[in-house]
Formats: structure tokens, sequence, C-alpha cells
């Protein structure tokens, strides 16, 4: 006899640890916070599904959900919450789309700021002119604001690879894309910021006004103030995109190609990487999207049992005058020493380039296989530690990439601006190594467990070889973590954290300060 449907809801939700709980508004009627006039509202029939993220790992149901129809009604929540002074066990979370991994946006028992809602009920505005710039709801998404400023020809200059995220969302970490060589990351393109602090005020900063603010949110894990507004730098849009992709089998060479183009002053416009371990019909899948000039030898190409390496890049074009980019096109890969006969390439508009990842999405999603557990691992490699990282990893600790892309690429410090409370490795030139794996299996080699271990292994290596790496989107459960993640910075974020939201009510998912009881 099967399972009753019943009890397969059960296990699941025990299994995912989703604390399933009634809508209890008396926790917050207590609080008089019910009683704050509002624009938008309180609900607490969606606490579940504020209580899930991307990473499907971490569940922590909150009290309620603030779905705010104004700035206001942001501050005015806060600074009850404030009020009501470190007895009070209340904590706030902004919530973008909820794409972090390990809980970040949540907020448990607490109160989720639903920062979608707020978008809809702010406008933006593009200014062009000599300077362009847009002003952009802390909630919006980026390829909402794409669509925006391509009406007037505009387009922010540095991207993640990922649209369907919020402003809010990436400028609390970095944002970096392949176009980070050059422009930094997302945190190095903002002029602007309307931040609701963790006193409920609400304040304009810049790097000439409330410098302080403003480089302590940029980067800030949301530690610091709620993002409600951003003036994000424009630039005038490229029209269309090459976009190619080439393969080496030698890590050296891979590797001082990237360096060589992400240190040159003409060069491509983008420039990412990955890793490829063990895959077969590498060039065969590429055949689907891409075009080749030697289909022959690329149908021949053996990819099973080999760690190989992908070179991604592109070069914005005009369509009216196509012959320039052929031409730079040309002498750039003249000087790359990938296998000849593996470059694919294909054109695409900026907008089609930019959200190249929502297809993928899509047939995921379709397959039920989008919302699986996630357990990501970035991590950010200094230069000198990246070739001992690659020998001791790809092929190693890493033998297949079947569970997920694994992207490497470089950027250049000098575009980094140390005033952020983002945190890089201190050199020069640093690599992006992301293991980007899905766990829809339960047990065996791809499991959830078995690449937990894997990501442990990777990090053990990086802290007996005294490799000074950082983690990307950082997860800690100690504090003596974060304090080693801050390193000589900690002093700074702790005090950053007294001045902004001495009782630590904003995301208490990252799970560095706790709010005293
Ligand atoms: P959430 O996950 O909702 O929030 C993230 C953190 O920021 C939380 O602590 C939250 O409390 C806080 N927060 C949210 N909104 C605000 C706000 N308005 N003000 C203050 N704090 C706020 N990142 C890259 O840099 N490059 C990439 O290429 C990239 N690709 C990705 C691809 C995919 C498919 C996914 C799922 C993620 C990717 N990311 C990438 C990571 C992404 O930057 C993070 O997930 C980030 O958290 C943004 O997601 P979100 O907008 O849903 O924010």
């Amino acid at each position: 006899m099967g399972t009753s449907p019943l009890l397969k809801l059960l296990v699941i939700t025990l299994l995912a640890g989703i604390k399933t709980r009634s809508s209890d508004p008396a926790a917050l009627r207590s609080t008089s916070l019910l009683s704050i006039p509002l624009h938008g509202q309180f609900t607490f029939d969606d606490i579940s599904k504020a209580a899930t993220d991307f990473g499907n790992r971490v569940h922590h149901v909150p009290s309620a959900v603030l779905h705010p129809g104004s700035v206001a009604d942001v501050a005015a929540t806060t600074r009850r919450v404030f009020q009501l002074g470190p007895n009070s066990k209340l904590t706030i979370a902004a919530r973008g789309r909820g794409h972090s991994l390990h809980g970040q946006a949540q907020a448990p028992d607490g109160i989720v700021v639903r920062m979608e809602s707020l978008r809809r009920a702010q406008t933006m505005w593009v200014h062009t002119g000599q300077e362009p710039y847009v002003d952009a709801p802390g909630g919006e998404l980026w390829i909402d604001l794409l669509r925006e400023t391509l009406k007037q020809g505009l387009a922010p200059k540095s991207w993640t690879d990922y649209l369907h995220l919020t402003v809010g969302g990436t400028l609390s970490n970095a944002g970096i894309s392949g176009q980070a060589f050059r422009h930094g990351p997302q945190i190095s393109n903002v002029r602007q910021l309307e931040v609701v602090t963790g006193k409920g005020d609400i304040m304009n900063c810049s790097a000439e006004a409330n410098a302080d603010l403003y480089h302590a949110v940029l980067g800030g894990l949301g530690q610091f103030g709620i993002i409600t507004r951003a003036r994000i730098e424009l630039e005038p849009a490229p029209k269309m995109v090459k976009w190619m992709r080439v393969l080496y089998s030698d890590f050296r060479s891979f590797t001082e190609d990237q360096e060589m183009l992400v240190s040159a002053e003409n060069t491509f416009d983008y420039i990412e990487g990955f890793v490829i371990i063990n895959r077969s019909g590498i060039l065969r899948n590429w055949g689907s999207s891409f075009s080749t000039q030697f289909p022959a030898q690329a149908s021949q190409f053996v990819s099973e049992g080999k760690t190989l390496f992908c070179l991604e890049m592109a070069k914005n074009f005009d369509p009216t005058n196509p012959e320039k980019m052929k031409q730079e096109m040309v002498e750039l890969l003249s000087r790359l020493r990938y296998i000849p006969y593996t470059l694919f390439k294909t054109e695409v508009s900026y907008l089609e380039f930019l959200d190249r990842l929502h297809s993928s999405e899509r047939k995921l999603r379709s397959k039920g296989l989008w919302e699986v557990p996630r357990p990501w691992l970035n991590l950010l490699v200094p230069r000198s530690s990246v070739h001992f990282f690659a020998d001791n990893v790809f092929g190693k600790i890493i033998t297949d990439t079947s569970n997920g892309p694994i992207l490497l690429y470089p950027m250049n410090r000098s575009n980094w601006d140390n005033r952020t409370s983002a945190v890089i490795p201190n050199e020069d030139v640093f690599y992006l190594v992301a293991f980007l794996s899905s766990t829809p299996a339960s047990s065996g080699q791809n499991s959830f467990e078995a690449v937990l271990k894997q990501n442990e292994k990777i990090l053990k290596l990086c802290e007996s070889a005294n490799i000074q790496t950082k983690q990307y989107l950082p997860h800690y459960t100690k504090l003596e973590e974060w304090r080693d993640h801050f390193g000589s910075r900690w002093e700074a974020f702790q005090r950053r954290k007294q001045d902004y939201d001495p009782l630590a009510i904003l995301a208490p998912g990252h799970r560095i300060f706790h709010k005293a009881m």
C-alpha cells in the first residue's frame, strides 16, 4: 500500500526542517507594533514562506511579515522595535528575493520586511545627462532596473551573473560578475543611499555626506541599515554582445591568459571562467547555443575523465560597425593559448546576455530542480595561492562537476574601496572560486552531506596551508570565525554596529551579533 499524502507532507516538512506554525499575531500585539499606522501591512499567513531561502537548509519562522507601503513604514517599525529596548527579543530582517543560502534574510520570531512590496510603492528615476544614474528602490530586481534604464539607452556598469536578485540584497554583499575586473563590484558603482538604521532613522548617505554609514552599508551584510533606495551609476548601454568560450587543459596557461586580459587596457568587456571535471560531451552541448568553425573536431573532442578550464569572454559592439569589433577580437584571441578548435561564439543582445541564466532557471523550475538544497561555497583566493589551491582541489577533492559549475575568475583589488564593509584578500589580484552545487539526490556521492564534506575539506585545506582566502557571501557559526573573517577590520565593523544598530536588531540571520536579553 502507498504512503498517504498527509504522511508524505509531514515527512517532507520534517525533512525540510520547517517549523510550521499557525499565524500568531499575539506575539506582536503585546508590543503595540500592530497599532502603528502603516501604508502597508503586517501579515501572518506567509511566515513559513519567509522562513525559506535559496539554500533550502535553514528555516527560521518569523512572528510576522511586514509588507511596507512606504519607507516611513520601515522606519516606524524599526523605531518601535528599537524603543522596546534590549529586553524585547524582536529582530528585523530585510528580505530581497530570499536568494541567501543560510537564512541570512530570516528573523527567528522577529519581523521579515518584504522589500519587494516597497518597490511597488516607490518609483524608479533614470537621470540622463553627462553623468547618468538611476535612483532605484532597495527591493527592485536588477532585471527590472535594467529594462527601465534601457528605455533611455543606459545601463549599470557592474553586474551579477543572475539578475533576479534585489538591489539591496546584492549591495549588502558586493555584487560581482565578469565586469568586476574593470568596474569593480556593484558596491563600487553606487553614488548615494537612503537607509533606515537600526534606530529607525531615515538617512541619506554618500561618500560626501554621512560617509561612514554609506561605507558601512555597502557590503555590510544588512547589519547597519535597510537600504530603501540606491543611486547607481549608468553608462551608455551596449546594443549587442559577442559572447565566446574557449577551453584549456592547462591551468597555468588558463590563469595567465585570464590575468593578462584583466590587466590589459584593450580587452574584453566581460571575463569569467569555469572548471569542468569529468563531464561528457562538453563541446557538443555548447553547439546548441554557440557556433564553431571546427564542428568535426569539436564533435570528436573527448572531455570525459579530464579536468578542463573554460575561459568565457564577451565583447560589446555596435551592430552598425561590426568590423571594428571583429578586428579587436581577432587581435585579442591571437594572444590566447586555448585549444585551437575549441573557440565557440555567438551574438546576442545586451539584455539577453545579462539575463542569460534566466532560461536555465526556467528549465530547472519546470523539472522541479530549482528549489533543491544548495550547499554553495564561494571563496576569494589570492593569486599567489591559486595554483596550490587548484592542484589540491580539482581532481582530488572534487572529482566531477556534475553537481553544478565551479566558477573561477580574477578581479583587481584596485577597483574595490577598502572603506566599505566588504572583505577581500590582501593581494592586487584575487580569484572568485565559486562551487555552485545543487543536491537533489538524497544519498550517494552527490548528496547534500557528501558535498558539505567536500566543502569542509576545501576549507580545511585553506586553513592548514594558511591560504588567506575570504568567503564571499560569508557564513560562519562562531564569533571567532567572524573576527577572523574581518581581520584588522573587525574593530571598525563592531564600532559601526554600535553606532547604527546598537541593539543588534537588524539582519540577525548572519548570527554575527546577538540581541542582548
Ligand atoms: P536576500 O537573500 O533576500 O538578502 C541578502 C542579505 O541582505 C540578508 O542579510 C538580508 O537581510 C539583506 N538585505 C536584503 N535586502 C536588503 C536591503 N534592502 N537593505 C539591507 N539589507 C538587505 N552574487 C554575486 O555577487 N554575483 C553573482 O553572480 C551571483 N549569482 C547568483 C546566482 C543565483 C542563482 C543566486 C541565487 C544568487 C547569486 N548571487 C550572486 C548571490 C546574491 O548576491 C545573494 O543571494 C544576495 O543575497 C542577493 O539576493 P537577494 O536580493 O534575494 O537578497
